[in-house]
């Protein structure tokens, strides 16, 4: 059998998939979508949750120094007057005068002239913008607004009315939650700083440019960690925290060659942050920003204390000492890496069949601990002796993994629809196996296929999901 890559994989490629087999299908469909909303169908909706679920792995369950919580979407306006987002959390708008076509004013910069922007002020880009007098992507007019700020918080009201003073906002990042519930975790649990409070949750931000598939959703989940540390370790803990974010990626089965870090420049970083370096990946739309690794410092801690008037310093037994502890934080979004690994496990090979046919194969070499269904169990025919077998195998089975039953179609266009879906293994019951016992095992990646008892089949599969 041959195997050969064919052309790097596209977005069109990837949406058309994500469609066919249902990942992903567009929001509110059936009324006719609603713009940049994404519901994640059978397949997405596990490997959400598979991605949700090695990340609480890695970096709580495998570690002492990490505890979970779980916090509102909604939280008191004070709390993002205190975090600054009311007043800093914006992004440079601009208006086509014609067409009134909208866009990030840094956006255009970057993606039209090419130019880094990101930091700048309005002013510098009203002004980059004005010499280039770059013409309207979607009309070709050169007719602009100035370029205005724009607040990304979704904004709604407690109560049956719209008054003023009853404003509250959907949290556009889980960090906040976790500062503001520090204390309660510190005084709850035995955890000693250096340690880290994790949550995984929904975020909202109004994003004036979305798309790119789910690269830039309005509704997102981010997994965020807050690392308490003292002032002076800060840069030790950062290249931890580089490290094990790398770790991470390649324990998900991210290909290192599509994988770098960019270091933010200073007039980029973001109000609170004295040091950023995103993992940026080679998405076919350009190297953008996977997940962000920031140094915080101390900046929410002091300001929650300030305007709540709770006292949050950290007391240390030990050396009798007193301190406010500064912050690393690990940020990413569910749905873009999704989009990530998707991209990095779509293969088009070129193979012949077990019959010397060629033919196009779609896989997506999903690692196992990603991939929707660990295996397949597929009876050669649909006599009763065959499937009896096989549910048997199914029910053994599915007490430990996600397992797909399938018993439509010929074999071959089985195996077919297992690699799309990233199945990493096939297992396939015959006429021979009520003889000897033993079923074929079809590897997702070589295609090999061997032939194992099925009283060793359990461990069989565990060890090979687990290399
Ligand atoms: P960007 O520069 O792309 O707007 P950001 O720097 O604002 O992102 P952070 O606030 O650092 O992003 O959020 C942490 C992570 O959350 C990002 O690295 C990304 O993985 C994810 N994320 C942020 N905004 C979105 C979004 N609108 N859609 C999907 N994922 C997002």
């Amino acid at each position: 059998m041959s195997v050969d890559q064919r052309p790097p994989v596209t977005m069109e490629m990837i949406v058309a998939l994500a469609k066919r087999r249902g990942f992903i299908f567009p929001g509110s469909d059936i009324y006719g979508g609603l713009a940049n909303t994404w519901d994640f169908g059978p397949l997405g909706s596990e490997i959400k949750r598979n991605i949700r679920n090695a990340w609480w792995q890695f970096f709580v369950h495998q570690r002492a120094d990490i505890v979970g919580i779980d916090g509102g979407i909604l939280l008191h306006s004070k709390v993002w007057e205190a975090s600054g987002h009311l007043n800093e959390f914006f992004d440079p708008l601009i208006d086509c005068r014609n067409c009134r076509a909208r866009y990030r004013a840094d956006n255009l910069v970057e993606d039209r002239l090419d130019r880094p922007a990101e930091g700048f002020s309005l002013e510098e880009l009203d002004a980059i913008l004005k010499e280039a007098n770059l013409a309207c992507p979607a009309c070709g007019h050169r007719e602009w607004t100035n370029v205005r700020q724009f607040n990304l918080m979704f904004q709604t009201h407690l109560g049956p009315l719209e008054e003023s003073g009853t404003e509250v906002y959907l949290r556009p990042e889980t960090a906040q939650n976790i500062f503001v519930n520090y204390k309660n975790v510190t005084q709850t649990t035995r955890v000693k700083v250096p340690f880290g409070i994790a949550q995984i949750g929904k975020a909202f931000r109004n994003e004036i440019t979305p798309g790119n598939f789910i690269f830039r959703v309005l509704e997102l989940e981010q997994m965020e960690i807050e690392y308490f540390i003292r002032e002076q370790d800060w840069e030790t803990t950062f290249e931890h925290w580089l490290n094990a974010k790398a770790d991470f990626y390649r324990w998900i089965g991210l290909r290192p060659d599509r994988l770098r870090t960019r270091e933010h420049e200073q007039d980029e970083l973001s109000h609170y942050s004295k040091r950023t370096v995103d993992f940026e990946y080679e998405f076919p739309f350009g190297w953008k920003e996977l997940s962000g690794l920031a140094y915080r410092t101390d900046f929410d801690l002091r300001q929650h204390q300030e305007h709540s008037g709770v006292d949050l310093t950290y007391y240390d037994q030990s050396n009798d000492e007193r301190f406010l502890p500064h912050v690393i934080e690990p940020a990413i979004g569910v749905e873009r890496l999704l989009l990530t690994l998707l991209l990095d496990a779509y293969h088009e090979e070129d193979v012949t069949d077990v019959n010397d046919k060629p033919y196009v194969r779609t896989v997506l070499r999903l690692h196992p601990r990603i991939a929707p269904f660990k295996v397949a169990v597929l009876p050669l025919s649909r006599k009763p002796e065959l499937t009896g077998r096989a549910m048997e195998i199914v029910r053994e089975l599915r007490t430990e993994m996600a397992v797909e039953y399938d018993e439509t179609q010929s074999i071959g266009r089985r195996y077919r629809r297992q690699d799309e879906i990233g199945t990493p293994f096939c297992v396939t019951i015959d006429f021979d196996t009520l003889e000897d016992n033993a079923v074929t095992v079809r590897d997702r990646d070589t295609m090999v296929q061997d032939r194992i008892a099925i009283a060793e089949l359990g461990d069989v599969l565990r060890e090979r999901l687990a290399r």
